[in-house]
């Protein structure tokens, strides 16, 4: 089989979602948006919930039905990006609770779908989601005489503790809803680690859970083994792959393995990244190419079956590094094409 595994320890997540519950004293919940952060959205919500996770965020109503057959109907599941047009069969039928960002959301949810539970989202500085002050001010009063479920909002800076955006969204936050009586939401994964003042009734941690910093004592979560298809030699003064982009400077084994770059594996890892046979550490050489990457194996002590690109000796937060972006953005990037096991 050609097909690369994508190993998904639901041990280690269900541990990360411990660790983090215990950096509280309150709630935590789980974001488990873009389908799990990649990794599956039904199979991560089941196992969180074992672990004790009791409330779920996912982006869209869409991404809740995968979330709401694999939990069951008991547990509330709230969609960040509230209540769009068309979205109230959806929010009906998989029992979804909306956070409401803007009065025409709330307009058409208390139209489209009266008694139907609501959360409301507010901007408390970082200008991406929510009500702003002003327009909060003029609906508060008709909002919490319908009994909002939870009132949320959302840190920009929340992975630089020491960023004084953190105070200035927690004064906003808390002008805007002390004294409201209605459990309130701050922090996701940074924000927990930020301290108990951040915390409120709900947490609701994503990245950490799945093995990324800034959680830095996280458990990895994932391993990536890519099957070796063909093992050449390759003779000094050669060229590897498309381009020639890689001349041996030495006689070497050559890997061709499968996964590239339509699995995530961006073309500008080419001739930059390293790969692991066992312990070994075996460089990528040459370009990645669509579904292929060739790997230097020379030092591998015996032929190698799978090569590692995430494993115990490099996470997802080593190749961001890499590519100059986060951990989130690699991990949502591993593609459809992967077999997934869970354990
Ligand atoms: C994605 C997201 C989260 C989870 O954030 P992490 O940094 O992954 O913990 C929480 N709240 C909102 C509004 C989000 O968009």
């Amino acid at each position: 089989m050609a097909q690369a595994v994508l190993q998904i320890d639901l041990t280690a997540l269900q541990n990360n979602w411990r660790a983090l519950d215990a950096r509280s004293d309150v709630e935590t919940a789980a974001t488990v948006k873009a389908n799990g952060y990649g990794l599956g959205a039904g199979h991560v919500a089941h196992a969180l919930a074992h672990a004790g996770a009791r409330r779920f965020f996912v982006a869209v109503a869409e991404e809740g039905l995968a979330v709401r057959a694999a939990i069951g109907p008991e547990l509330p599941i709230h969609v960040y990006g509230g209540h769009m047009e068309g979205d109230a069969r959806i929010l009906r039928d998989a029992d979804l609770i909306p956070m409401l960002n803007s009065v025409d959301q709330l307009s058409r949810h208390l139209e489209a779908l009266p008694g139907h539970p609501f959360g409301i989202q507010l901007d408390s500085g970082m200008n991406r989601l929510g009500m702003e002050l002003a327009e909060w001010e003029a609906v508060a009063e008709i909002v919490l005489a319908r009994d909002p479920v939870l009132l949320m909002s959302h840190l920009a800076c929340s992975d630089e503790a020491e960023h004084p955006m953190n105070a200035q969204q927690l004064d906003n936050f808390r002008y805007m809803t002390d004294g409201t009586d209605v459990p309130r939401s701050l922090s996701a994964t940074g924000g927990i680690l930020l301290g108990p003042e951040y915390h409120f009734d709900i947490t609701r941690p994503g990245i950490g859970l799945y093995g990324g910093a800034p959680f830095l004592e996280a458990l990895p979560v994932v391993r990536l083994a890519i099957p070796v298809i063909q093992i050449r030699e390759v003779l000094a003064g050669e060229s590897v792959g498309y381009g020639n982009t890689y001349i041996a400077p030495r006689d070497m084994q050559v890997a061709t393995i499968s996964a590239g770059y339509a699995d995530g594996i961006h073309r500008a890892l080419s001739n930059r990244v390293t790969l692991w046979a066992g312990d070994t550490p075996c460089p990528l050489v040459g370009r990645v190419s669509m579904d292929l990457l060739t790997i230097d194996v020379t030092d591998a002590p015996e032929p190698p079956d799978f090569l590692d690109l995430l494993g115990p000796h490099q996470g997802v937060d080593d190749i961001a590094a890499l590519l100059d972006t986060i951990g989130y953005e690699i991990l949502t990037g591993l593609g459809p094409r992967y077999a997934r096991q869970y354990f």
